[in-house]
């Protein structure tokens, strides 16, 4: 048998123990065997019965001497009694409810248990562990006597069977270690084989840890694989060379109606000189929310489209990809370049009067070169949307997009080459979401980072409150002071459906919707009736959205009610408060991410968390002392573990079941061997096997 052989065509499982297997996700031998306990009980001191002391945890091995069951007087508890006897005595054991012992374990039969000591006048164990010791082997024990696994487990399907499974057909599996022979000497990493035999049943805590190491080493390690991989697929293409226009740049930076900070000038440098690369740049701009990344891409943009090549810019909501599109107009209206705006269903082109057009006519002018600039939603990176010359691809809020599709990103635009052109456009990724670093290290190795590691002068620090329900009305007065003065406010209704839908945000589950209807209704008509309220979520169409969205912008309405369609990149300068209702719902990061929308200007500005949670207290404190968006991520990641931090769908990657992506160490070793072996070999044809694993890899993150 091999790792693929499917569960379904081996006889000894039976039909409903198949259907279980299926709920946790084990299809096949591979899934059963990597199918890893969660934690372990620690049953291997065997003891004689005459040393055996209360409290402890012991294993017992001997002959059953007397085994009955009886029936409580209330009949519903059957307990079943016996006495086991070693060499060197004899002792009570009782089991609750499982009368079939009084059947299996008959008089006489060896056995081994293991369980807690406990005392009722004498010493006794309760409910131990137990199985027969079979032509007295105690090598083949597999629930007591040692080490025992605890699997996940689900309703009907227990650890005890899992371990039965496992102990039969791992010996039984043929096992192809792919990992290069020099690795594991170099690394001192546990063949594969015995790697998961140790972490099943392990023969001590110490080779149960050079199990975990060895195959939290794989998953690392195919990760980094795959990306050096790919990085080296995409410096093979050749790229454009822009060249620097110094002028024009000065130009554009005196015109601004503020001063670059130096970590947007050293970023902008950075982009701008990858651009005059023949190899395409691979760039990640890191800055945290409100770090002013926009008008670095713009930059980048202005240079490419002055130099006569066009520039798709990609942001993953509507709203966001409309904001960048207006933006880039404002920040271009001296220079005489056409951008168009293309998303599912909207689209638009300006040039000298900015009038609606069809998407027929968009896709024509962005494939004859008449539009130079081309801002959008993923629309833009389907096939249909052909490109006459395009040298640079801008993926704003990439960490939406995941590595996967980043991946086919890269794979559409390399497509783009089969035209005349035989070049590939030059790839800028932007992120507000702070990644700790552990995790970038891991997700993005393949990028070249800029970071934007400064705010803008102007700004002051967002004075952030946590509102418990009794201080409510107080907090709808100050809003309405707030809005005396001129300033804007957000309100945020909660995500009630399942976090890692963020990609498909645009698509919000009528819950949400209807939450957000009620809070508008419930603010313009009871609370704020003097006030201009707007309500936006994201089962409006484009239209009713952009209008909200315009409407807020030139300060005809004073409150937005919306949903976490505003969490990303929305810049509206002039709000100064963002109100979050049951804020504990949300992750530090996330909040971090809303409270970015204020605190954009000039203006003081504040961010009340309504929550009356008082679990959540401590958590959300966080937030009060804490404005750095990467401090709160690496506390996102400590309370709520990679897994919710960034859902495996967000981050594009299978689960790791292994490996932490707190385990900077090891992330670094698995990365340093990738490049190695990829260096040394980079179609890894002297490691077929490896080769193979990797294919597999790929095809699992579907690259779709
Ligand atoms: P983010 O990094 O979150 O995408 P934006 O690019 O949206 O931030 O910029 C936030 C706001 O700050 C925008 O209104 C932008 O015009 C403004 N801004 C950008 N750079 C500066 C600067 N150096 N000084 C003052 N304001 C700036
Ligand atoms: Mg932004």
């Amino acid at each position: 048998m091999i790792l693929e052989t499917p569960l379904s065509s081996i006889k000894r499982i039976q039909p409903a123990y198949q259907k279980r297997l299926l709920k946790l996700g084990i299809k096949n031998l591979r899934d059963l065997l990597y199918h890893f306990p969660f934690r372990y009980d620690d049953f291997s001191k065997i003891t004689p019965i005459d040393q055996l002391k209360l409290g402890e945890i012991s294993t017992v091995q001997g002959q059953i001497a007397q085994i009955k069951n009886t029936r409580t007087w209330r009949k519903s508890l059957i307990i079943t009694e016996a006495f086991l006897e070693d060499k060197t005595g004899l002792i009570k054991i009782i089991w609750f409810n499982q009368p079939y012992l009084g059947e299996q374990l008959k008089s006489g039969t060896l056995v081994s248990l293991s369980g807690k000591v406990n005392f009722d006048g004498t010493l006794f164990l309760q409910n131990p562990a137990y199985e027969k010791i079979i032509s007295n082997k105690v090598s083949l024990l597999r629930h007591t006597g040692r080490l025992i696994p605890v699997y996940p487990e689900t309703a009907g399907l227990s650890s005890r069977y899992l371990r039965y499974l496992t102990q039969i057909f791992l010996p039984q599996t043929q096992i192809n270690d792919w990992l290069p022979q020099e690795i594991k000497k170099n690394k001192k990493l546990l063949d594969l084989v015995k790697a998961l035999k140790e972490i099943h049943f392990p023969s001590s805590k110490k080779v149960l840890e050079e199990a975990r190491h060895r195959l939290a080493f794989d998953e690392l390690f195919l990760i980094q694989l795959f990306l050096t991989q790919q990085k080296i697929k995409w410096q093979q293409n050749l790229a454009p060379r822009i060249s620097f226009n110094q002028e024009l740049i000065k130009n554009f930076v005196s015109r601004l109606p503020f001063r670059l900070t130096q970590a947007q000038r050293r970023a902008a440098w950075e982009i701008l000189q990858d651009l005059e690369k023949l190899k395409p740049m691979n760039r990640l701009l890191e800055g945290d929310v409100g770090s002013g990344k926009t008008i670095v891409a713009a930059m980048a943009v202005l240079q490419t489209a002055e130099a006569g090549w066009q520039t798709a810019f990609m942001a993953p909501t509507e709203i966001l990809a409309r904001q960048h599109f207006e933006t880039l107009k404002r920040f271009f209206n001296r220079h005489t370049l056409k951008i168009a705006f293309l998303a599912g269903k909207s689209c638009e082109i300006n040039g000298k009067s900015s009038k609606k057009c069809s998407k027929k006519e968009v896709l024509e002018k962005i494939k004859k070169g008449g539009v130079q600039i081309a801002v959008g939603t993923h629309a833009l990176i389907q096939k249909k949307v052909q490109f006459k010359n395009l040298a640079l691809a801008i993926v704003d809020e990439q960490h939406r997009f995941g590595v996967a599709q980043r991946a086919a990103l890269q794979k559409n635009i390399s497509e783009i080459k089969d035209g005349q052109l035989k070049t590939v456009p030059h790839l800028l990724s932007m992120t507000a979401t702070p990644i700790p670093r552990t995790l970038a290290l891991t997700l993005y190795s393949d990028l070249d980072l800029s970071l934007l590691d400064e705010l803008p002068k102007n700004r002051k620090k967002i004075i952030t409150k946590i509102v418990p329900p009794s201080l409510r009305q107080k907090a709808y007065e100050f809003i309405k002071r707030q809005v005396s003065a001129g300033r804007q406010i957000f309100v945020i209704c909660p995500r009630i459906e399942n976090v890692n839908q963020e990609i498909k945000q645009e698509n919000q589950s009528w819950a949400e919707v209807k939450a957000v209807k009620e809070e508008f209704e419930k603010l313009s008509q009871k609370i704020f009736p003097d006030l201009k309220v707007a309500m936006l979520h994201g089962r409006m169409n484009p239209k009713e959205k952009q209008k909200i969205m315009t409407d807020f912008s030139k300060h005809q309405t004073d409150i937005l009610v919306s949903t976490s369609v505003v969490e990303i990149g929305v810049d509206m300068p002039n709000a100064s408060l963002i109100l979050i209702e049951g804020a504990e719902r949300f992750g530090l990061a996330q909040l971090h991410q809303f409270r970015g929308r204020v605190g954009r200007s000039r203006h003081q500005s504040f961010c009340l968390l309504f929550s009356d949670s008082t679990t959540a207290l401590v958590r959300l404190n966080a937030l009060i002392d804490c404005q750095n968006g990467f401090e709160l991520a690496e506390k996102d990641l400590d309370w709520r573990g990679p897994g919710e931090f960034l859902g495996t769908r967000q981050s594009g990657l299978p689960d790791l079941s292994m490996a932490s992506l707190t385990d900077i160490s090891l992330i670094k070793e698995a990365k340093e061997e990738a490049q190695k072996t990829i260096n040394q070999d980079p179609m890894l044809q002297n490691y077929p096997l490896l080769k193979e694993k990797l294919k597999n890899f790929q095809d699992g993150i579907h690259l779709e």
